[in-house]
């Protein structure tokens, strides 16, 4: 969703988005049901935990770089997210992140992916109205209230749904 501004090539390299430490566990993405259901026919061994009418990878504790991290079970170190094009939404339009604040829906951006937070402000916002992106994070969310999570303080807001 996000190809014409964040590189293949930069995600292949980098993947910090399939880890998780104690801090952003929250940060893991949300599985719709029919993608669960895919997943538990594709791979069977794969755990989830339950969040609303959704599910949550079980991610696997592993020591990298000497730091203890949770890593996301669908991702193999060497060749990426087992799941190719049917990740799950939130890894799909990462590092936006669809936020309540205040009882208003808003887009932001994490500021834990280089590659995107190092670009102007300007081109963030313009990236939502391109192909109607920003649109399409709001439907989502209609859609898989799930995936919406509170507000995190220094989350820069890019835009606010109207009401
Ligand atoms: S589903 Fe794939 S892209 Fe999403 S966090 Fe897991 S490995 Fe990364």
């Amino acid at each position: 969703m996000l190809k014409n501004i964040l590189s293949g090539k930069s995600c292949a390299e980098c993947r910090i988005c399939c880890l998780f430490d104690n801090y952003d566990l929250w940060e893991t993405p949300i599985v719709s049901d029919s993608l669960y259901e895919k997943i538990r026919h594709d791979f069977p061994n794969i755990e989830f935990m339950e969040k609303g009418k959704s599910h949550l990878f079980r991610c696997i504790p592993e020591k990298i770089n000497g730091e203890e991290l949770y890593v996301c079970p669908m991702l193999d170190h060497s060749t990426g997210c087992k799941l190719g094009d049917n990740k799950p939404f939130d890894c799909r339009i990462w590092p936006y992140r669809i936020m309540e604040l205040n009882g208003r829906l808003v887009i932001s951006i994490a500021s834990i992916c280089p590659e995107l937070y190092n670009k102007p402000l300007s081109q963030l916002v313009e990236q939502l109205d391109k192909n109607g992106l920003g649109d399409i994070i709001f439907a989502e969310a209609e859609l898989n209230p799930d995936i919406i999570k509170p507000y995190e303080e220094g989350y820069p807001i890019l835009r606010v749904k109207q009401a």
